[in-house]
């Protein structure tokens, strides 16, 4: 049976125009790039977990789901100040109920994507475009720190450079194609004008261009400092200028580099002034589905994009307080539950010893660094293709997904499930601790993750 219009749930750019086919348990698909297929054979790899896992004795053996949902539970009604971090690899309906269960708790609930995005966003306000819009009447297309060819491949195929629009009819032959960035990425390769600056200097040649757009010339030491010689940031401002609709795609080259979201901020003041000449837009590159998503939701929710602390009862927000790393360095919270992100692998050492030392949940599809630290592992459902849901696309366009496959598991059907299955216990736990308080503790000699009630073996099923 061959299935259409499958959502892939690897990438920002979320490409809705897969087929599968399903041959002898086996799953084929096309217009999918590689790292979307590696997704897609992932879901009948061996590796994946199939049950829900406890630590005991040091290692992850398996449980039953009453149990790992009773103790997941349990650990986080203990804890003063949890830690609900919720990745983009999952849908929007289980951001939102991540969200309650950080409010019910007094949580802090954060992501680790898209923050200095969103702050550049707040200081200067973003012109944005669908990437519709860019296929149809793109003709400039600047990819500033971020190498789309290999990170988001389909994106210059469907969008940004190789399609035929409207009014860009001869597609890649209508477009000039800008690559700012340090490296000799492929997409600069590709490109017709590589500007290649040095590493954290994308504030100064902002800057620089912004100088020159306002009719001055900028100090000759910005030549120094960012590599690139005036003559060829003159010639990038005048295709700027003189195109019919730009748009500047931002990756984390740019987000990451010194100057974080103020680089965001000054670039999204460029593109506000070159409107004065032509139509000009500002996009990001999403490495990840639904890096969007959570800012999305929490933003309407509660109305802060993300690192969202609820302790006060009421949501407060403060980045680089309420944040993941800042929280996790000042050792402020006392456990964490991870949802559908590999945390570990993106937080600096010192945070990662302090998240090895608390009790952890994870919620994934297969191992990572951090289920290897985790107390329990509750095993993810794959979105968009066991299950419905909506991710937000790399333009903050809605996507709506419908599965191809029903979910492996009979004991939940969605991670929303899963998480509405553990609000349920929280609520339980909560209503019957307000009349028997008890404290959550690790036993640090067997490292067995318990819990305050007495679980049965059978319910264990060690
Ligand atoms: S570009 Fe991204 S969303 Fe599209 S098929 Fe490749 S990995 Fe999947």
């Amino acid at each position: 049976m061959i299935y259409k219009n499958i959502v892939c749930p690897v990438c920002g750019a979320a490409c809705d125009d897969i087929q599968v086919e399903l041959k002898e348990g086996k799953i084929e698909a096309k217009n999918v790039c590689k790292m979307g297929i590696s997704r897609f054979n992932e879901i009948t790899s061996p590796r994946r977990f199939k049950q829900p896992l406890l630590k005991f004795g040091g290692k992850l053996r398996p449980v039953s789901w009453e149990g790992a949902l009773q103790i997941a539970a349990d650990i986080l009604t203990s804890a003063k100040r949890p830690l609900i971090s919720i990745g983009s690899e999952t849908s929007c309906e289980a951001h939102e109920v991540g969200l309650m269960i950080g409010e019910y708790l007094g949580a802090i609930v954060d992501t680790i994507d898209n923050g200095a995005t969103m702050m550049g966003t707040q200081e200067a306000g973003k012109i944005s475009t669908t990437e519709g819009q860019k296929k149809n009447r793109g003709d400039l297309i600047i990819y500033w720190g971020t190498n789309p060819l290999e990170s988001m491949p389909r994106q210059m195929s469907r969008y940004g450079v190789f399609p035929r629009g409207y009014w860009t009819k001869r597609g890649r032959f209508d477009r000039i194609i800008i690559t700012v960035d340090p490296r000799k990425t492929l997409t600069a390769k590709a490109s017709d004008l590589h500007v290649q600056l040095k590493p954290d200097s994308d504030y100064e040649l902002v800057s620089a261009l912004l100088t020159l757009l306002h009719g001055k010339t900028p100090h000759n030491s910005v030549e120094e400092i960012t590599g690139v010689p005036i003559s060829v940031m003159e010639e990038m401002l005048e295709m700027m200028k003189k195109c019919n609709f730009g748009t500047i795609s931002v990756g984390v080259g740019l987000s990451s580099s010194l100057g974080k979201y103020r680089n965001i901020e000054i670039a999204m003041n460029l593109v506000k002034e070159l409107n004065n000449y032509s139509k000009f837009t500002i996009g990001v590159i999403h490495s990840h589905c639904n890096a969007a998503g959570f800012s999305q939701v929490a933003s309407y929710m509660y109305g802060y994009p993300f690192g969202l602390d609820f302790s006060r009862g009421h949501p407060r927000y403060n980045p680089g307080e309420f944040t993941t790393i800042d929280i996790l360095r000042e050792k402020d919270v006392d456990a964490a539950f991870v949802m559908r992100a590999d945390l570990l692998s993106q937080i600096p050492p010192d945070c990662a010893a302090y998240l090895a030392e608390i009790p952890l949940i994870c919620l994934d599809i297969a191992p990572c660094p951090t289920t290897s630290i985790s107390d329990i592992v509750l095993p993810g459902v794959v979105d968009s293709m066991e299950c419905e849901g909506t991710f937000y696309r790399l333009d903050d366009l809605t996507i709506y997904f419908e599965p191809f496959l029903d979910s492996p598991f009979k004991f939940t059907q969605s991670n929303e499930d899963t998480l509405k299955q553990l609000f349920t216990k929280i609520k339980e736990i909560k209503n019957q601790v307000d009349i028997f308080p008890f404290t959550y503790g690790a036993d640090p000699k067997t490292q067995n993750c318990f819990s305050r009630y007495q679980i049965s073996s059978s319910q264990l099923s060690f």
